[in-house]
């Protein structure tokens, strides 16, 4: 929960350099950079921990050649045990079914490198521009878009950053940098708060917006040093989380919600819609239920993006309009997540 000296960085800035601090970690598992570094990466050691049938291991072994098992233990924590169809095990457990090829799974899905005007910055859209602020991620999700990204050669050097900033400092259209990655928060504070102050210095940018799945799957990730240089920039920040179903989102991850909205952040959450995860209407009606309980309102729904290796994913855009049409009825009208597709060319994300 949040303690009190979190209340003191909202009233007196001037008291968080000082002695007292909220604890670095509330859980055994230790500081965040340790919780990522000892992340599960050995699909038998995800089986063995998870209790699942030996038959599902050369399935994951071969999924795992194609894009690396990674799971934190604090994840780990909300799977059940023995339960192949766990739905957030499903998002972390590589199949045989990623070798498939599937017409129109690409591996690009998106263009991205079409539009890629300097190293590490993807710039699409009206007013905003997406940096790729780290080459990794503390989850890997075998749905993942990028999950054939070519990080290494968008994870720029600090020159090369420089480069970067001089991109949005010359084009006086973009209001909003958006960090993504990779997993932005994945990366030191150091170099965030590095980042963070090159940025707010360039005036026509009013926005900061991280999207981030470090928030539930290392709850810890949200402590002081982030804070700190979270809460020191003139920029309105926003936090956009990905959760796709409800028993992501435990008391923990509440309490790290709450850790930022304490220092004025918006959350918001984007959701990928996924066969076997959170495809039925009961799942996705808990699902915002439950991101409003931790104050996170929904945002987007995204149909997959026809990345190779996650065909079996899929949902048909017939059945997901139906779904949302059907969500429609069970929700207010502020905790409809807008359902959209990417398409590569066009202006916006497109609702469908
Ligand atoms: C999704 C995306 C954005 C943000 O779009 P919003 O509709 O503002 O959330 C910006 N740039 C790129 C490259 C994106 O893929
Ligand atoms: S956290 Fe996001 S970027 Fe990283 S693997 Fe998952 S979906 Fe992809």
């Amino acid at each position: 929960m949040i303690t009190r000296s979190l209340a003191n960085v909202q009233t007196d800035s001037r008291r968080r350099d000082d002695a007292e601090r909220i604890p670095v970690s509330s859980t055994p598992q230790g500081r965040w950079q340790a919780q990522l570094a000892s992340a599960i990466r050995d699909p038998y050691e995800l089986c063995r921990r998870l209790e699942l049938d030996p038959a599902w291991l050369p399935g994951a072994r071969t999924g795992h050649e194609l894009f690396e098992v990674r799971v934190p233990e604090a994840y780990l924590s909300r799977i059940r045990r023995g339960d192949p169809e766990d739905p957030l095990l499903r998002q972390v457990l590589p199949l045989l079914a990623e070798s498939d090829t599937m017409q129109g799974f690409v591996q690009d899905p998106l263009d991205e490198t079409g539009h890629t005007p300097r190293r590490g910055l993807i710039h699409k859209y009206h007013g905003r521009v997406l940096l790729i602020a780290s080459p990794t991620c503390a989850i890997n999700c075998r749905y993942c878009f990028r999950r054939h990204f070519p990080y290494h050669e968008n994870s720029p050097s600090r020159a090369q950053w420089d480069d970067t900033l001089a991109y949005i400092r010359d084009d006086t259209s973009i209001g909003e940098i958006i960090l993504s990655g990779g997993d932005p928060l994945a990366t030191s504070d150091r170099q965030l708060a590095w980042l963070a102050e090159r940025l707010e210095a360039i005036p026509h940018l009013k926005r900061l917006r991280i999207h981030t799945r470090l928030p539930v799957v290392i709850p810890d990730r949200i402590d002081t040093e982030l804070l700190d240089w979270l809460s020191a920039t003139r920029l309105q920040r926003v936090v956009v989380l990905h959760v796709n179903h409800a028993s992501e989102i435990d008391d923990t991850v509440v309490a790290a919600c709450q850790r930022l909205r304490e220092i004025g952040v918006t959350l918001l959450n984007q959701s990928v819609l996924l066969r076997g995860v959170n495809d039925s209407v009961e799942t996705l009606t808990e699902l915002s239920e439950r991101l409003f309980e931790a104050g996170v309102l929904p945002y987007y729904l995204h149909v997959l993006d026809p990345v190779a290796g996650a065909a079996h994913f899929d949902v048909p855009d017939a059945e997901a309009r139906d779904l949302v049409k059907s969500l429609r009825t069970r929700l207010p009208g502020f905790l409809m997540p807008t359902l959209v597709r990417e398409i590569p060319g066009e202006a916006s994300k497109t609702p469908l």
